[in-house]
């Protein structure tokens, strides 16, 4: 007999189920359990004598397998099928568990979330954690699936050791590499650029190290960013194709994640778009009476522009270019191609028109204090024929974390890696 997934039974079946044992009640005649699979929770409902002997030391987050018959039901408990039980006609234990370091079937018990990710492999078993988790799987499917289908772009994969700093800036990680010391990636950005150059439109979602000694609710020292380069285009098309992949993601979780994201209580709207240069931002922002910094800008500016802007993607571009890398186009009057989206009140983007002339790299990089000659495989690859390019890094952990409106970023990452925490 093939098993049936839980979201899968229909009354009146015979179907053989498997999965974990969520809650156990117990009355003296008759038992319930509740029985958790991968698409959710169903009633089982145990009768008679040899099937009460059989499953009397069955415990919580038992994995067990059932024979039974599907009938139609109306079942009160919260993630449980309501429609429909299982008349259990046989049970069989498939592993036993050991006591449990936390609660997973009381969603009322808050524990504490060091000890929740000390137990990550056991808190994911939460149909809450779980809705995390299916949502975040299916953004980073929403992203390939627009990138390939809509937007014609391939996606590439990119070393994570790298010889020399890549952006400067931000710290890295060093790392010994036979006899020699490396560095872990901190973006992909130099490679996504050499290739965009040569076959025009690549994504890819990266891994990134940084090393920055931070201890925020919104920053890692391990993220996964969402990367996007495009060829013979400027910082505008690339930030259409920003809003347009960010839009298709929510139009996606709606449609297959509507259970998760109504046992998370999250109501989406497809966002809209809003473009200001950076001047006018500061204009804003003095109307407003927030400080909103010279350069680039602050918490409170960014938490304003998500006041002023709901369920909306905030385009600033015009940047600076006192306060973007070296690799973004200088427009003049101190103004760059370089652009941050905003969404929500938080940054989850970064990205701009990229510099594709070897001098102009070159000029940008002295006035960092970077060395070109730490640049020179990679100046080298603008020398032939490369065109205007533009692109940007979308944060992952972000994104999600504020489409869900989950206020620590840990929460929606599997086994984060901040300052102190290294396992699981
Ligand atoms: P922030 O100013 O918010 O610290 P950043 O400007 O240093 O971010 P970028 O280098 O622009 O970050 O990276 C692109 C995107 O990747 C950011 O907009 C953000 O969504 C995400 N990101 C960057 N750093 C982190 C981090 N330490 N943890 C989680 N996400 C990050
Ligand atoms: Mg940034």
């Amino acid at each position: 007999m093939e098993r049936t997934f839980v979201s899968d039974l229909k009354a009146g079946e015979e179907v053989l189920v498997k999965g974990w044992i969520y809650e156990i009640r117990d009355l003296a005649k008759l038992k319930f359990l509740l029985i958790r699979d991968m698409t959710g929770i169903v009633q089982c409902v145990v009768k008679g004598d040899e099937l009460m002997e059989k499953t009397k030391d069955f415990g919580l987050e038992y994995s067990v397998l059932i024979k039974g018959k599907v009938k139609e039901s109306n079942v009160k408990a919260e993630f449980v099928r309501p429609d429909i039980e299982l008349v259990v006609e046989d049970i069989e234990l498939i592993n036993k568990a050991e006591r449990l370091p936390i609660q997973i079937n009381d969603n009322n018990v808050e524990t504490e979330l060091s000890t929740r990710l000390d137990n990550r492999f056991l808190d994911i078993r939460k149909p809450k954690i779980q809705a995390i988790f299916n949502i975040e799987s299916t953004i980073m499917q929403a992203f390939r699936e627009f990138m390939v289908k809509e937007n014609r772009a391939m996606e590439a994969v990119f070393p994570s050791i790298i010889g020399a700093s890549s952006e400067g800036g931000t710290e890295l990680f060093k790392a010994k590499y036979f006899d020699r010391e490396v560095f872990l990636s901190q973006s992909c950005q130099l490679y996504k650029q050499m290739l965009a150059c040569s076959l025009e439109r690549v994504f890819t979602i990266f891994t990134v190290w940084r090393a920055e000694k931070h201890n925020t609710i919104r920053h890692l020292n391990e993220a996964r960013q969402f990367d996007y380069e495009e060829a013979f285009c400027d910082e505008f098309k690339v930030m259409e194709v920003l809003a347009k992949v960010v839009q298709f993601m929510v139009k996606e979780l709606l449609e297959k994640n509507k259970k998760d994201l109504e046992i998370l209580n999250v109501e989406l709207k497809v966002p809209e778009t809003k473009y200001l240069t950076f001047e006018e931002v500061r204009g804003l922002m003095y109307k407003e009476g927030v400080f909103c910094g010279e350069h680039d800008l602050n918490t409170d500016a960014e938490k304003k522009l998500g006041e002023l802007y709901p369920d909306t993607i905030v385009f600033v571009h015009d940047w600076p270019i006192a306060g973007k890398p070296f690799y973004i186009m200088p427009k003049g009057e101190g103004l760059s191609g370089g652009f941050d989206a905003i969404y929500k009140g938080m940054e989850i983007a970064s990205g701009g028109q990229r510099v594709h002339i070897p001098e102009i790299l070159e000029k940008q990089l002295q006035e960092r204090d970077l060395d070109p000659k730490d640049f020179k495989d990679y100046i080298d690859s603008f020398r032939y024929g490369a065109p205007p390019h533009a692109g940007w890094g979308m944060g992952l952990e972000r994104l999600t974390m504020l489409f869900l409106g989950i206020q620590n970023i840990r929460e929606v990452v599997l086994f984060p890696r901040d300052r102190t925490r290294i396992t699981p």
